[in-house]
């Protein structure tokens, strides 16, 4: 057997077989400052605040310093990009630094911009302080709201500038490096096993197969084609469930590559990701994919599964056999359609299930296509409905539309007839308005990462400012209660911010 590369003198940006990963050590950085770290995080790793105020703690997230007795790698990983294999991609700018265990339970901490490894292909394995923001706010904000995702312990300064180019400013310029230290349970990702696939390295993918069932599934027992089988139900129903949330927050990833989905159903790499203004099943926050819009709010359901086929077809090297893959595909839609059709019940307040459900809450969403309506203020207002007033449904959701409707009889009339018919829909169940308005209130969050909310946090740290990063982070970990003094966030995209969407790079 080979021996493994070495860290340091092997790091070079190759093509790695035969391998899952390839140990690399992360570059030293010239002046790191942590900025903000998370109380919630740093508890489930059995860490103090006072840790976090160390010197060790600094050094040790943002790369300097190597715990001892471990051995931090990058993962081989390939995935489709855009609908297309791209071949090896891999961790081109993460570093896993070590792997803990704590209250039982198992963490992966990495370094995001920690430096190049042997997949950072021709870009230099850095990360600028804007994207890191977005990273660090959104994912622990996603976590509050109850969907499944990455955490982030950290976020730090590096002292280094970097490069960007134009994508974001129109012009190359340096930006303030940053380094975020995310944890998960695992960053194994479905490109993970499909670039073993591609390979055709079977006995590497049994192994890898095998050692994510031992540690993440392991209720399925010992390898069996039977329990590879039942390893990629597991892996799309939580994948599902993941889709589901993002369809209920409003939440959209931007790069569902297949790269970028976890193999544990968590929400994973937040790039240009973003959150619904407008309620419109056709808006993605990704420039790069606005013509086809393959990642629009609508299609990432659809998405998810055409990146299930992709794993399935990895796996299929192991089962040589289609017919439980597929009927676990075919299942999906089934599976979809009656938690889609629940989750949407529980935001408009119905407990009960009656068979006019799904037209009724088709027409809201067509209803909500009508002009430019927000997601968040339209759910969170829609609960002080009162069913025995339908004609006052109009009025209460009124701030939630971007451009007035006074013009269009024929929105307000629709609006109209829909409120009617959910007044009689409400009659059916037993919950009184309170009742109702406190159920709907605990799934349509009141505060989201609205992007131009991340905006003026990037802009304040950018010139040294990093209170409102704190503001913010405390302000998302309650996203569903009433804040008296932040009602400044609960307000629709001001017209300055049309437009401008984030950037991952
Ligand atoms: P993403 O679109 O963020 O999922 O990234 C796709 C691939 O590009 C992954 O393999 C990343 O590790 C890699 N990548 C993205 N940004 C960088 C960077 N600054 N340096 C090295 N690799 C990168
Ligand atoms: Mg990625
Ligand atoms: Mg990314």
């Amino acid at each position: 057997k080979e021996l493994p590369a070495d860290p340091i003198t092997e790091n070079y940006v190759r093509q790695v077989e035969n391998a899952c990963f390839s140990f690399v050590t992360p570059v030293k950085t010239a002046n790191p400052e942590i900025l903000h770290v998370s109380p919630e995080m740093l508890e489930n790793l059995g860490l103090s605040q006072e840790d976090a105020q160390s010197e060790e703690f600094k050094n040790i997230f943002t790369g300097n310093e190597v715990l001892p007795n471990t051995q931090p790698y990058a993962m081989c990983y390939g995935g489709h990009q855009f609908g297309n294999w791209a071949g090896q991609l891999g961790d081109g700018r993460a570093i896993n630094l070590t792997e803990i265990v704590h209250n039982n339970q198992r963490w992966a901490i990495q370094l995001k911009g920690a430096g190049k490894t042997p997949y950072s292909r021709t870009a230099d394995g850095l990360a600028v302080l804007r994207s890191s923001i977005r990273e660090y706010l959104c994912s622990e904000a996603m976590f509050h709201l109850g969907v499944p995702t990455t955490r982030a312990l950290s976020l730090a300064l590096s002292g280094d500038e970097v490069l960007r180019d134009m994508l974001y400013n129109g012009h190359p310029a340096y930006e303030k490096g940053a380094i975020v230290s995310r944890i998960a349970p695992s960053f194994l990702r479905f490109g993970n096993y499909q670039i073993l696939a591609a390979r055709k390295d079977v006995q590497t993918l049994k192994t890898l197969t095998d050692y994510t069932i031992k540690h993440f599934y392991p209720e399925l027992g010992e390898p069996s084609k039977e329990s590879y089988l039942q390893f990629f139900g597991k892996v799309a129903e939580k994948s599902l469930k993941m889709v589901i949330h993002w369809q209920r927050v409003g939440f959209v990833h931007g790069v569902m590559n297949t790269d970028n989905m976890s193999i544990l159903g968590l929400t994973i790499d937040y790039g240009p990701y973003g959150w619904l203004e407008g309620y419109d099943y056709g808006w993605t926050p990704n420039t790069t994919d606005s013509q086809h819009k393959r990642y629009r709010y609508g299609n990432q359901p659809n998405i998810v599964l055409w990146n299930l086929y992709q794993l399935a077809n990895a796996l299929f090297l192991l089962i040589n056999e289609a017919e439980g893959l597929e009927k676990i595909l075919a299942d999906f839609g089934t599976n979809f359609e009656i938690q889609y059709l629940d989750m949407m019940r529980s935001k408009i307040g119905l407990f009960n299930q009656n068979e006019n459900d799904q037209k009724l809450i088709q027409e809201l969403e067509n209803n909500l296509h009508l002009t430019e309506t927000d997601m968040s203020i339209f759910y969170r207002n829609l609960s002080q409905f009162q069913k025995e007033k339908p004609e006052e449904g109009l009025k209460i959701i009124a701030a939630a539309f971007y451009n007035s409707i006074e013009e269009f009889p024929k929105i307000t009339e629709a609006w109209n007839n829909w409120f009617n018919q959910y007044s009689l829909r409400l009659q059916l169940e037993t919950a009184t308005n309170t009742e109702r308005a406190e159920k709907m209130n605990s799934v349509n969050p009141k505060y989201v990462l609205r992007n131009y909310i991340a905006q003026l946090a990037i802009d304040a740290a950018n010139k040294g400012d990093y209170n409102l990063i704190d503001e913010l982070f405390n302000l998302l970990k309650n996203p569903y209660s009433e804040q008296k003094e932040q009602e400044k966030w609960f307000v629709k995209r001001p017209e300055w911010a049309r437009n401008k969407v984030g950037c991952s790079m």
